[in-house]
């Protein structure tokens, strides 16, 4: 093979290229990334959740406990409530826990969750920059700022793009064995492989602005929270609290019949939102007018090239979901391209990114799409004696309110997003005939049927069982009378990274029902058994991507 500049070139140093980076490097890959924007430069305000699955990630990572120490103050609401207007009456809340008591606060609709790395409400202000300074600080990993790539080509034995620095004006030209492209919506990677995006274009047109109100915050008369959503009959929104003092952004619907952003008067309604007069002041410092879309790419890969996150799958951002996707697509594909460069996997390993992903982007955004449709009904139908003193608008706000919480607990505790999916058609899972439990948005039953998101649970040595895999497969090891001797030799001969963990038997109540488990180094189970395989080493060869589908069936029997 040729000399190349980087073995994977990113391009988009957003939230999921920082991660794909970030990760790569992890496995021992050489990465370059190009990014538009000036060194750690914060993007636009977005994205105020980091889903409990995207720190799951970042915890193996070793950068949760940074993420988890920034964002609002310790002690902020994280709760959602939902109120007349942002310094009105509340009809329903959402408590989740502050950032001081996410680990010990196991109480409420926010608090079950069976993990070590609960969510975290963050902005992507503050998180890019963090990702950005454990990039920028490993070995291996070098980010192009003020660059952006102008076109890329391939052959077979690597990628090439064309690189600008927007300084200077120069052009270079770097190689490297992949490319992906984590260039945001509006990718030009993803025409560069031919990707179409796929869906339905306009879900939600929303009007968003962020805002310096020093004095939002003293007018409230109800205890702060995360997210403040208003709802009355003249205008509905949500204000995400961005730093916990005096910064705000609003999230303005647009009606089914405002045509277009330019129609809607951007102060009127940002005033019916908080519920404040004319003499209340406060100071715009960006906006940005976003049409919410379902669409998915309709391939997420040509030979070297890739696409993730926003580049492969736009969605109107229910549940937080969006960027998080996204980082589940950089977590999957970062150890599939590390196996190739690696070495101890074939090419052909690389089939498993989309054949997993793909399909789960298409359900989240199906999820996020009919829960915004349903809020859209919902705020058709606000009954217009909400603000009443009298006893009818307080009969009014009490059975709204519990409707506007039945129906948002499942997007804000989206627990089901985070754990419930799983990858059923993956061309390196050794499948056994039992069916993924099915899950929603909310709801999933922790399960060990490959494919599934291993369940977490805690070790008698206090750990948690994540910390205590190995960088490349682990096979979990429940009964140590279990000679795993055939299976360890077989990955050593298809150079095959594994770790062995035994796990002494749990108490009734876990989810690991069978002696051996193997995990991916995605935390996904490859396979499990109660005893080895009779051939170990065709499902090590499975488990590396060199089974042909033809000859699946016998190692599905194994
Ligand atoms: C108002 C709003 C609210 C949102 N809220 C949420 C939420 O609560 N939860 C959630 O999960 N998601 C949310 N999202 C979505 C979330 O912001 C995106 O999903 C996320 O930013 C996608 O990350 P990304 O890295 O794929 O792309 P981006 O963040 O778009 O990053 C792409 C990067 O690539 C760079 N780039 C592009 N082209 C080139 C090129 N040719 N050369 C070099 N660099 C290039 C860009 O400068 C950019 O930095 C929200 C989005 C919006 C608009």
């Amino acid at each position: 093979m040729r000399q190349v500049d980087t073995q994977v070139l990113v391009v988009g140093a957003g939230p999921v290229g920082l991660t794909l980076a970030i990760d790569l490097a992890w496995h021992g890959v050489q990465v370059t990334v190009v990014e538009r924007r000036h060194r750690g430069e914060p993007p636009s305000v977005k994205c105020n959740h980091v889903a409990a699955r995207s720190m799951e990630i970042f915890r193996r990572l070793g950068i949760a406990s940074a993420l988890r120490n920034a964002g609002l103050p310790p002690d902020y609401p994280n709760d959602v409530s939902y109120r007349t207007t942002t310094i009105g009456m509340e009809l329903a809340r959402i408590p989740i826990p502050c950032r001081a008591e996410r680990y010990t606060d196991k109480s409420g609709p926010d608090g079950w969750w069976p993990t070590a790395e609960p969510p975290h409400r963050i902005n992507q202000i503050y998180l890019e920059p963090i990702l950005f300074n454990h990039a920028e600080a490993l070995p291996g990993l070098r980010i192009l700022s003020r660059a952006e790539v102008v076109a890329v080509e391939q052959s077979v034995d690597g990628a090439r793009a064309q690189v600008r620095d927007l300084e200077t004006g120069q052009r270079r030209v770097l190689s490297s064995r992949y490319l992906v492209g984590c260039d945001g919506g509006r990718s030009d990677i993803r025409g560069a492989i031919g990707a179409t995006l796929t869906g339905d274009a306009v879900v939600q047109k929303v009007q968003s602005t962020f805002i310096r109100a020093p004095g939002l915050l003293g007018l409230m008369r109800e205890k702060p929270a995360w997210g403040t959503f208003s709802t009355n009959p003249r205008r509905s929104g949500n204000v995400y609290a961005i730093d916990g003092r005096e910064l705000w952004l609003i999230h303005n619907y647009l009606r089914p019949d405002e045509a277009d952003f330019e129609s809607v008067n951007r102060d009127r309604c940002i005033r019916l939102i908080l519920g404040v007069g004319p003499d209340f002041q406060y100071e715009i410092v960006s906006k940005e007018d976003w049409i919410g879309r379902r669409l998915v790419a309709d391939r997420f890969r040509d030979r070297r090239i890739f696409i993730c996150g926003d580049a492969a799958h736009l969605w109107v951002p229910m549940a937080g979901y969006g960027m998080n996707a996204g980082i589940a697509d950089a977590a999957n594909l970062a150890w599939l391209m590390a196996a190739v460069l690696d070495g101890w996997a074939g090419p052909a390993i690389l089939d498993a990114y989309e054949a997993e992903r793909r399909p789960i982007t298409q359900q989240v955004s199906y999820f996020a799409m009919d829960h915004a449709i349903a809020l859209s009904k919902q705020r058709a139908a606000i009954p217009d004696n909400i603000e009443d003193p009298g006893a009818e608008g307080v009969a009014a706000r009490a059975r709204f309110g519990k409707e506007l919480y039945d129906l948002n607990v499942a997007q804000y505790c989206c627990g089901g997003l985070n754990f419930g999916y799983f990858y059923d058609r993956s061309p390196i899972i050794a499948y056994d005939g039992e069916s993924p439990p099915p899950y929603t948005m909310c709801d999933f039953t922790p399960s060990t049927v490959p494919g599934c998101r291993a369940p977490h649970i805690w070790l008698k040595d206090g750990r948690p069982l994540y910390d205590a895999l190995g960088p490349g497969y682990t096979l979990l090891r429940f009964d140590r009378r279990i000679d795993v001797a055939a299976f360890v030799s077989a990955t050593t001969v298809e150079r095959v990274p594994l770790a062995v963990l035994d796990i002494d038997a749990g108490d009734g109540n876990s989810p690991y029902a069978q002696s051996l488990v193997l995990l991916r180094p995605d935390q996904h189970i490859a396979w499990r058994g109660n005893r080895l395989p009779a051939r170990p080493e065709s499902l090590v060869r499975l488990i590396k991507g060199g089974v042909q589908q033809s000859e699946r069936g016998a190692v599905d029997d194994t």
